[in-house]
């Protein structure tokens, strides 16, 4: 399928679902259904562990940049968000502003980085996607996700050990590019290994 028409599905999806999630084009990520590894460098796992505990009761979110080859995403920095999610739910969920997506891809165009991901934060201390979370991988196949469970609240909301997911590329076949985000499909989340992170997580 073309990137055109996973564009238009990501817009209108954006615009009818209040849920989690991003929106805009997807990265044209190389190989991206054999990507089996998630690199982070030092200072972007630094970086994503801060933001997430800069706002420890709400799900922070952002983009993960870098270029992929080998079978892995290298994730050699980051760029944070906004969750403009409404406040009362941002606990719980996050929802990117799709002109901040586009906006980032715009500035890659053309370069040698490319938009590899996302990475959010659970407060609740999971590190699996929820099901918002899996609806909206189903518009963003091949794309790594980075979750961060946060730590209890009484520790300082510290950023755990997270974890990294992909929807296999086959969720976005042809066949079912008219349905809904969330659709029972033959979707295949798969955990990626991540690389480059710390005995102990830095914060
Ligand atoms: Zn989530």
């Amino acid at each position: 399928m073309g990137f055109q028409m996973f564009t238009a599905r990501c817009v209108r999806a954006s615009r009818d679902a209040k849920g989690t999630g991003v929106a805009g084009s997807p990265p044209p990520v190389n190989a991206a259904s054999a990507v089996a590894r998630l690199v982070l460098t030092p200072e972007a796992w630094t970086a994503v562990a801060q933001h997430a505990a800069s706002r420890p009761s709400e799900e922070v979110c952002g983009m993960l940049i870098g270029a992929g080859e080998g079978g892995a995403a290298r994730v050699a920095r980051i760029i944070p968000s906004r969750n403009v999610a409404d406040p009362s739910e941002r606990g719980r969920r996050f929802l990117m502003e799709p002109r901040d997506v586009l906006d980032v891809e715009r500035t890659l165009r053309g370069g040698p980085e490319r938009l590899l991901g996302f990475y959010h934060s659970h407060p609740d201390g999971t590190a699996e996607p929820s099901a918002l979370d899996t609806a909206y991988m189903t518009l963003w196949p091949a794309t790594a996700w980075l979750i961060v469970p946060m730590g209890p609240m009484g520790a300082g909301g510290t950023a755990r050990t997270p974890r990294a997911w992909l929807l296999e590329a086959e969720a976005a076949s042809p066949s079912r590019t008219n349905a809904p985000p969330g659709a029972p499909g033959q979707a295949a989340l798969r955990e990626l290994v991540i690389e480059g992170l710390p005995t102990r997580c830095p914060l």
